[in-house]
């Protein structure tokens, strides 16, 4: 395990070619494309084009000429590549939190529905405390505003107990956060079902990072971020999936214009698109969405040379190596490693804590690194429950850039940031508005 070894592990890399579609600065081992990808070398001249051509020349006759309209099924069509879903089932759209809600609204008049045909009434949505709070901020207005409750579940092997025929929907992210830990989407879809209860996979940690087979598991929504590992540039536009079986049946609550069958029919009483299109909601931010065409295009270029099991067999690979070297971290800088160690339930990311007394050294750990060009970042425990939330310090390891060298000089940079106490510099503590 040492750099030699990783340098040689470079050389045999498959996917090695890949890091040449990315103008990554000199200098920066990047180790957060789970929170915002990186740029990727066509993203500058698609925009330009975009901007310049289609744009500044064509000007309106681009919503035909150029295919702007159907950008968010095109691109769609190509997340669902990744996602194990079929064409005509995904559209690019909006951000995950509003496609979380379009999605939450749909289960639950789906659940709704069932009980009207005699099933039971089911009043719940489950969901995880750990889950990114977004979801839980969405979930939570959707159910006081339909007098239902959301029951948080603290750990993942009490999920299933939780099944009840109370229960509507689950609604789980497959890869968390904070932990990097991966939920059995197929398992807990099929115990989810086998109770009555319909399921909701968040993918923001998933899409263009781990494979996902949607179909294959039988899932009924996903939704999922453009930015973090689809590449897709800040603020990126999110995609969403509906199962076929219910795409083309009720509507979504955000019925904007571009969801109508026939939006250029300029009728009064809203009529929805057939299948997934009902769930595009106004115009498409065409510039956003051409830079995430770039991402994914990017994660795309996989598939000659394995595509996602390839990327999944060199992520698991990173983050075996990543941890191997915290384990062999002298036990005093009290380094430990949160992500599950059985591959199976791990996502593409590491996250690591600090034993007290440095336990609030985290941020200033991470700030640290960052100094040094190691991009990771940091994200807050829970106060008064920091033995089980407790501060993470977050590596993401994107196989798309990422080698094996840059792995194990992340962990020596770690190593003499928390030696040499460097952490401790006064500007190490200073927090910005974004950890
Ligand atoms: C990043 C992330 C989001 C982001 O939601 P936005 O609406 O794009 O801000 C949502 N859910 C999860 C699980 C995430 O990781």
């Amino acid at each position: 395990m040492d750099r030699q070894a990783c340098l040689v592990r470079d050389e045999a890399d498959p996917l090695r070619s890949l890091r040449e579609q990315f103008d990554l600065p000199d200098g920066v081992i990047y180790l957060d494309g789970n929170s915002l990808g990186v740029l990727p070398r066509a993203t500058a001249g698609r925009i330009a084009d975009v901007v310049t051509r289609e744009w500044g020349t064509d000007l309106i006759r681009s919503w035909n000429t150029a295919g702007w309209v159907d950008l968010p099924q095109r691109i769609g069509d190509k997340i669902a590549r990744l996602i194990g879903a079929g064409p005509g089932q995904v559209v690019a759209a909006d951000s995950t939190s509003l496609n979380l809600y379009k999605v939450l609204n749909v289960a639950l008049d789906l659940a709704d529905a069932a009980a009207a045909d005699g099933g039971a009434t089911r009043r719940v949505v489950v969901s995880e405390r750990s889950n990114f709070p977004t979801d839980l901020y969405i979930a939570q207005s959707i159910v006081s505003r339909r007098g239902m409750e959301l029951r948080l579940i603290d750990s993942p092997a009490d999920i299933p107990g939780a099944l009840t025929d109370e229960v509507a929907v689950l609604m789980l992210t497959e890869v968390n956060y904070r932990t990097g830990e991966r939920h059995d989407m197929a398992g807990l879809t099929a115990a989810a079902h086998a109770a009555g209860v319909l399921t909701i996979w968040d993918l923001a940690h998933s899409a263009g990072a781990v494979p996902v087979d949607l179909l294959g598991a039988d899932a009924d929504f996903a939704i999922g971020c453009g930015y973090k590992y689809l590449n897709g540039g800040p603020g990126a536009p999110a995609f969403v999936w509906v199962h076929p079986r219910y795409a083309g049946r009720f509507r979504q609550p955000l019925s904007g214009w571009l969801g109508h069958a026939a939006p250029f029919a300029f009728d009064t009483a809203y009529e929805p698109a057939e299948g997934i299109s009902r769930y595009v909601c106004g115009t498409p931010p065409i510039l956003s969405l051409s830079a995430l065409e770039c991402g994914v295009d990017t994660v795309l270029a996989a598939e000659p040379l394995g595509g996602m099991a390839a990327l999944r067999a060199k992520s698991l690979a990173l983050t075996d190596l990543f941890i191997a070297l915290v384990d062999a971290l002298p036990a005093e800088l009290g380094v430990g490693v949160v992500t599950p160690r059985d591959p199976a339930r791990r996502g593409s990311q590491v996250s690591l804590t600090l034993a007290p007394p440095r336990h609030e050294a985290a941020y200033a750990v991470v700030q640290a690194l960052i100094a040094r060009g190691v991009i990771g970042d940091f994200r807050a425990g829970v106060p008064g429950d920091l033995a089980a939330q407790p501060h993470i310090m977050r590596f993401g390891l994107t196989p798309l850039y990422l080698s094996f060298a840059q792995a194990f000089d992340a962990v020596a940079h770690l190593r003499e940031v928390l030696e040499t106490q460097e952490w401790r510099q006064e500007r190490y503590a200073v927090k910005g508005a974004v950890t």
